[in-house]
């Protein structure tokens, strides 16, 4: 299953959901605010650019909603990748998800309410910070050794 993530589901989240997918316009935001998560992310992250047909058919679901006041740019595209890749959007936003459910794409909330979110166990290299899934003599990268953290994760449903 591919995930969508907004900003506002990368910066609450701790770790990355399965397949997670964003926009060129959610990495620039992030950048923007400096998100120390995203060094360590990037290289995991799949960024792609929405059609532009997806694209059209937000702006007029935005227009007939009237969420288009509300909605940058950027969470028009996080919306348009979703319709281009069938994912779920992950998203605290509400007029995302107003426009989601409008457009009748899937989408679930990343806050405390939303999304049921299980202890990981996960292992941090001590040198370049790294995080792995699973557990080795030491990191692949840059050969320091790695310490196991407890992460939250996204359960799959
Ligand atoms: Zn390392």
């Amino acid at each position: 299953m591919k995930h969508i993530l907004d900003t506002s589901a990368l910066f609450s989240m701790q770790d990355l959901p399965p397949e997670p997918m964003t926009t060129p316009g959610v990495i620039s935001e992030l950048r923007k605010y400096h998100d120390p998560r995203l060094r360590y992310w990037e290289d995991r992250l799949i960024v792609s650019e929405p059609s532009a047909a997806s694209m059209e058919r937000v702006r007029e679901a935005a227009a007939r909603t009237g969420d288009d006041a509300r909605l940058s740019p950027v969470d028009m595209e996080v919306l348009a990748l979703a319709m281009d890749q069938g994912g779920v959007i992950l998203t605290d936003d509400y007029s995302i998800q107003n426009l989601a459910r409008a457009l009748g794409l899937e989408y679930r909330p990343v806050g405390l309410k939303g999304i049921r979110e299980v202890i990981v166990w996960r292992y941090r290299c001590r040198g370049c910070g790294r995080t792995f899934d699973k557990n080795m003599p030491d990191c692949p990268i840059c050969g320091s050794a790695l310490r196991s953290v407890r992460s939250r994760s996204v359960e799959e449903r």
